[in-house]
């Protein structure tokens, strides 16, 4: 029996005129996930994407779970294609649907019908599907408020479509229909989340993380290449740059007071990665932060930090528990990776009693005193690419 794959997009269905481009977008992030799986044939109608496989032999439960990491998908089935005649969609029905009805016990049929010259009308098809179905599988029960799963009957133009189990895709926005932005990515729980979180909404991710050699080790740096690597599943494809930090570390904790190591450090963090942005076309930062998680992320310590942006810091986390986040880092699996234990350089210099109310007047002259021009200069020259493709 030949199956399809049938796409569902929610939102940018609403997107009017807009939406041929999100369309391209998407159909492109389509196709690079699944080419390498076979010979596909694409089509569009309706907010529906049509795959159809073209050979014999592809793993499509394969291709759906490439397809449930692509935002911009609402939905995701197989579906089983059917002559556009009522007795053919019966027949198929039956066969193509038994293992999913003699596992369930309530359901309801549901048909939709694009092409109006079809001879039956939309409750006719159901009220004759589901009888045929009650027929042949007793135990089966309508529920038109809550059944455990619709029977779908789709008749298109050219073919009628069954199906009956919907998986939920993604959701968001496809990943470069937003613009670009830069990941300040660490090696925790919270940045690899956050990077998630803007790609979700269709902007592509660069990353940026700091390294301070030999306070940091090899081994630090390799974990955030792993965390880098695992978001491009979702993100695509990655620039990671990768900043020498040393040295401006070791400026702030001979001139300024150690108490205000850590806003001053981010402040800096943010100076290089806006330079690196206007380099490479990235439109704001994005960082990992929640109110309150630590001294750094009081409204008064952002309120310092953010004085030295002149593009947008985009805190996707800003409202969310730590419980929250780390559901997601399981979900998009960089928890495990997040948690193994090497230090990076915000812990490193970590005052013993950092100011938790900053005054930007107070870190400004602070920062003053040390020599930071050159330094970052040297820091954004020193400064390495690596680029993270997705796999496929
Ligand atoms: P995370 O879990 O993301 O490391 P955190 O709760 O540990 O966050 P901080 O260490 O204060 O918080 O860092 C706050 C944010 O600053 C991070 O989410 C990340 O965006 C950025 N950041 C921190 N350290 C680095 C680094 N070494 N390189 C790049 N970005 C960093
Ligand atoms: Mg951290």
């Amino acid at each position: 029996m030949k199956e399809v794959i049938l796409i569902k997009y929610g939102e940018m269905a609403l997107k009017g005129q807009n939406k041929y481009s999100f369309e391209d977008v998407l159909f492109k992030q389509i196709k690079r996930r699944l080419n390498p799986l076979g010979n596909f044939e694409y089509s569009s109608a309706q907010s529906t994407i049509y795959v159809d496989p073209q050979e014999e032999g592809i793993d499509l439960d394969e291709a759906i779970a490439r397809l449930q990491k692509v935002f911009g998908i609402a939905s995701i089935c197989r579906a089983c294609v059917c002559e556009k005649d009522f007795s053919d969609i019966c027949e198929k029905a039956q066969v193509y649907l038994e293992e999913t009805l003699e596992e369930t016990r309530t359901y309801k049929v549901d048909a939709k019908r694009a092409d109006k010259t079809f001879p039956m009308k939309s409750p006719e098809i159901c009220r004759e599907l589901g009888g045929i179905l009650c027929e042949k599988y007793p135990h089966l029960k309508v529920d038109v408020k809550n059944p455990e799963i619709t029977v779908m009957v789709e008749i298109r133009d050219t073919n009628a479509y069954v199906h009956a189990v919907k998986l939920k895709g993604a959701g968001g926005l496809p990943v470069g229909c937003s613009g670009k932005a830069m990941l300040l990515l660490s090696g925790g729980i919270d940045s690899p989340v956050a990077g998630y979180m803007m790609a979700k909404r269709g902007v592509s991710i660069s990353a940026i993380h700091f390294i301070s050699p030999p306070y940091t080790s090899d081994r630090a740096l390799l974990k955030v290449e792993q965390l880098c690597d695992k978001i491009t599943d979702y993100c695509g494809d990655i620039n990671f740059y990768c900043v020498p930090f040393t040295e401006i570390q070791e400026e702030i904790r001979r001139r300024c007071p150690e108490e205000y190591f850590t806003i001053i450090m981010r402040r800096l963090m943010m100076e290089i990665a806006q330079r690196i942005c206007e380099k490479e076309g990235s439109l704001a930062l994005i960082t990992g932060e929640s109110v309150g998680q630590v001294a750094s992320q009081t409204l008064q310590a952002m309120v310092c930090t953010d004085a030295v942006c002149k593009i947008p810091v985009f805190r996707p986390l800003i409202g969310m528990d730590k419980t929250e986040i780390i559901e997601i880092s399981r979900k998009i699996d960089t928890f495990d990776i997040s948690i193994q234990p090497y230090e990076d350089c915000c812990t490193v210099f970590t005052p013993r009693h950092p100011k938790i109310r900053p005054q930007l007047s107070m870190i400004e002259e602070s920062q003053n005193s040390g020599n930071f021009g050159e330094l970052v200069e040297k820091a954004v020259e020193g400064t390495q690419l690596k680029r993270f493709k997705l796999k496929v």
